[in-house]
């Protein structure tokens, strides 16, 4: 019988539910008061974005389909007709779709992208009642001539700013080459509908440049200058590595 005690808690909550007609479901905080703050990470679901004259970032590479771990992106390239080509590029993706049955939302596939094109915005909001719904085809990824996603009829879009500002924080956020001085530095293209985005300041909340009264770039290579002056001074002791 030492089993039972295993499900005490489930008995306890099902009776004392069913005796005084306490609920123990909470219902979903959309119907219940605002919504709690997303993480700045947040992964919801992605859009493929456009340069600033309406071209399309994807270059049909097929990176992103090849990085992803859950097998969940199809990816076709083809090549740009000369006269009316759709990506700056000599291809652009005519095929692509997301298996949102299968997307983990690892962020890989926008870590791959070598165009930026591919983002993860923080809508999360979207349920579906059958498999064809849950594919996502470039028709419905790719966004609208304002910029912004295109909202599908089972996506929730009450908090509209989120979904215009917050599309693209892991490539603004993130500095080229990893090295921490180059934070704040800009170094994406521009957005369809919102020019080039500012880059953000979460981990100092301060601007290099007005934290030391330098630019980050001059910091960089005078602190990679050192380095290698530090390397060649090894070196010259008969220390090398
Ligand atoms: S977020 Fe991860 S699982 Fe989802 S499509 Fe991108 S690489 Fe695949
Ligand atoms: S989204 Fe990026 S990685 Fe994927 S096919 Fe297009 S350009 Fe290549």
């Amino acid at each position: 019988m030492g089993y039972l005690k295993g499900f005490e808690v489930t008995f306890r909550k099902l009776f004392k539910g069913t005796r005084t007609g306490e609920t123990v479901t909470v219902p979903y905080v959309k119907d219940s008061g605002p919504k709690r703050e997303k993480a700045e990470r947040l992964h919801g679901r992605h859009v493929l974005n456009r340069y600033e004259d309406g071209m399309e970032k994807c270059i049909g590479c097929e990176l992103c389909a090849g990085v992803c771990p859950a097998r969940c992106i199809y990816v076709r390239g083809a090549d740009n007709e000369p006269d009316d080509p759709v990506s700056p590029g000599e291809r652009y993706g005519f095929v692509y779709e997301i298996n949102y049955l299968r997307c983990i939302h690892c962020d890989l596939c926008v870590e791959a992208c070598p165009t930026e094109a591919i983002t993860e915005s923080k809508l999360f909001e979207f349920s579906f009642t059958n498999r064809t719904d849950a594919i996502y085809t470039k028709a419905e990824l790719v966004v609208g001539d304002d910029g912004l996603p295109q909202q599908l009829p089972w996506e929730d879009w009450s908090d509209l700013a989120e979904v215009a500002e917050l599309s693209s924080a892991w490539v603004r956020a993130t500095a080229p080459s990893g090295a921490a001085a180059y934070e704040g530095r800009v170094a994406w293209s521009g957005e369809l509908g919102f020019g080039v985005k500012p880059p953000e300041q979460g981990q100092t909340a301060i601007e290099p440049s007005s934290r030391t009264g330098e630019d980050p770039v001059i910091e960089a290579e005078v602190h990679e200058q050192g380095h290698d002056e530090h390397e060649q001074h090894d070196d010259g002791h008969g220390g090398g590595h």
